[in-house]
């Protein structure tokens, strides 16, 4: 087995664990593996370990991916990272889902682009749970009235939310984030009638914590792929 087949095998287990702890079905729970700065051998090794969807945050990144695998394996792109609108076509053109939605501007342009395509993505929107400044995503108190207007755009599939927690080791400090999630899932369900079922939060270091309040997909990168170590060498030619 690879080493990246046994570490997907061991987040398994994790997340199996984490789940029953909560109480969960553990199937309820996706991972999304993030092969960001990982080259193309690396995502066939886990497409190869059953994996079919990867996640990667930068749209040229994702872009050159697909290009180099779609002859090779069946294989989805989720884009997880902030979208600029003028970016938005290329997304449109070879993405299945896009977890970084924050603005209109954004979903306006995706529809439009998906419409000549004549594709559907299935989207997320992305919340600011930590009160950070430079972080993207939605204040929670503003998502309600975002979200409302995202009917107008049919080639959106809404499907959820996701976050990025705060960046630390204070366990309760994460676990904040994670339940304000909870809550702004919890007023769209009883404004909008709607599910909102899916919350992608927690990453390599807070999965399990994530799960416990409730995840439905974890996008996990170096536990899998081993730690980025330089994240301007991984794709030789393009900066
Ligand atoms: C890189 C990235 C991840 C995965 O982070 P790891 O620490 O490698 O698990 C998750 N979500 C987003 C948006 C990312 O950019």
């Amino acid at each position: 087995m690879t080493s990246i087949a046994a570490n997907l095998q061991k987040i398994e287990q994790q997340i199996a664990t984490a789940a029953a702890r909560a109480g969960r079905d553990s199937s309820e729970i996706r991972l999304l593996p993030v092969s960001k700065t990982k080259p193309p051998e690396a995502v066939l090794e886990a497409h190869a370990a059953g994996y079919r969807r990867f996640g990667e945050n930068k749209v040229q990144e994702a872009q050159n991916k697909w290009e180099a695998l779609r002859e090779v394996a069946d294989i989805e792109w989720a884009v997880i990272g902030h979208l600029q609108s003028n970016k938005a076509k290329y997304v449109a053109r070879f993405a299945t889902e896009f977890q970084a939605l924050d603005s209109l501007k954004v979903a306006s342009e995706l529809d439009r682009r998906l419409q000549q395509e004549g594709r559907r993505l299935e989207v997320l929107v992305q919340v600011n749970s930590s009160d950070e400044d430079q972080k993207f995503g939605l204040p929670p108190q503003e998502v309600v009235t975002f979200a409302k207007q995202l009917d107008a755009f049919d080639a959106l599939d809404v499907r959820g939310l996701m976050t990025l927690a705060l960046f630390t080791d204070d366990t309760e400090r994460i676990a904040r984030c994670f339940k304000v999630m909870r809550q702004v899932q919890q007023e769209l369900r009883d404004v909008t009638g709607k599910g909102w079922d899916e919350l992608s939060m927690g990453m390599s270091g807070d999965f399990e914590l994530a799960i416990e309040y409730g995840a439905t997909c974890v996008r996990v990168g170096q536990a899998i792929f081993g730690n980025r170590l330089d994240p301007n060498a991984y794709w030789p030619g393009i900066k």
